[in-house]
């Protein structure tokens, strides 16, 4: 059986109460492993905490110089074992290509850290019918570059990009149809995808978020907006 993951994406948000706060008041389901994964520069005031902590995204180099970058092995050393990798943000804002993201799974697997592969179309290919193949190609390019390496320990987040930010979610059939296609295409290659979580991202909330986890192939959920606020991102939880 596969755990349940909620997983918050603060984004460029919050502040050292917001720390504070969840520090405080996150409760854990013990049949659900949290992560909250804050901007970088918090990612310290989190120790102690009872719940996973993550980070944003990391360099696509190992080290040297690469200014204002972080390593996955700077993560590993300071005790982060998270990581998301190809936000649609950062696709956007920082134009990383399939190639790239591909790089920095595989550092983060390098250095011991389990990446959250962000995956989904825009609008334009929902409209178009080819959600699928482009979805698959965004997996492909990575499980080119890392194997079975992928299997064990990866963490899958499907995030139609239409459904970030815009309070218009996925209805659990269209996301459920994306995820059993993306674990039935990753089955082709290792049956340990039976046993990776598959998590939903796009305006889940406090009110939504238990009909979406209700789905057969989803394992949980990325979380953005709903992630700053402790109390939303409680029953979140608890709805997994
Ligand atoms: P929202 O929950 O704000 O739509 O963001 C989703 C997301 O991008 C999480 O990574």
């Amino acid at each position: 059986e596969r755990k349940y993951m909620v997983a918050g994406n603060w984004k460029m948000n919050g502040n050292r109460a917001l720390v504070d706060d969840f520090k405080k008041n996150l409760a854990v389901p013990s049949a659900v492993d949290v992560l909250i994964c804050p901007p970088a520069p918090y990612l310290s005031l989190f120790d102690g905490a009872e719940f996973l902590v993550g980070a944003q995204t990391i360099s696509e180099f190992e080290k040297g110089a690469h200014t204002g970058d972080v390593s996955a092995s700077m993560l590993a050393d300071l005790g982060v074992n998270h990581v998301i990798l190809g936000h649609s943000e950062r696709r956007q804002d920082h134009g990383e290509s399939n190639e790239q993201v591909a790089a920095k799974v595989k550092l983060a697997l390098d250095s011991g850290l389990t990446p959250i592969l962000c995956v989904g179309e825009p609008l334009s290919v929902r409209e178009a019918g080819e959600v699928n193949a482009y979805v698959q190609q965004q997996i492909d390019a990575v499980l080119d570059v890392c194997g079975d390496r992928f299997f064990d320990k990866a963490v899958i987040a499907y995030e139609p990009i239409w459904a970030i930010g815009t309070g218009k979610t996925a209805s659990p059939e269209q996301a459920q149809d994306v995820h059993a296609f993306i674990r039935a295409h990753l089955l082709k290659s290792s049956s340990a995808a039976q046993q990776m979580r598959i998590l939903y991202g796009g305006s889940v909330n406090a009110q939504n978020a238990k009909e979406l986890f209700a789905q057969a192939d989803i394992d949980g959920g990325l979380i953005g907006g709903a992630s700053l606020k402790v109390d939303d991102f409680n029953i979140i939880c608890q709805a997994a």
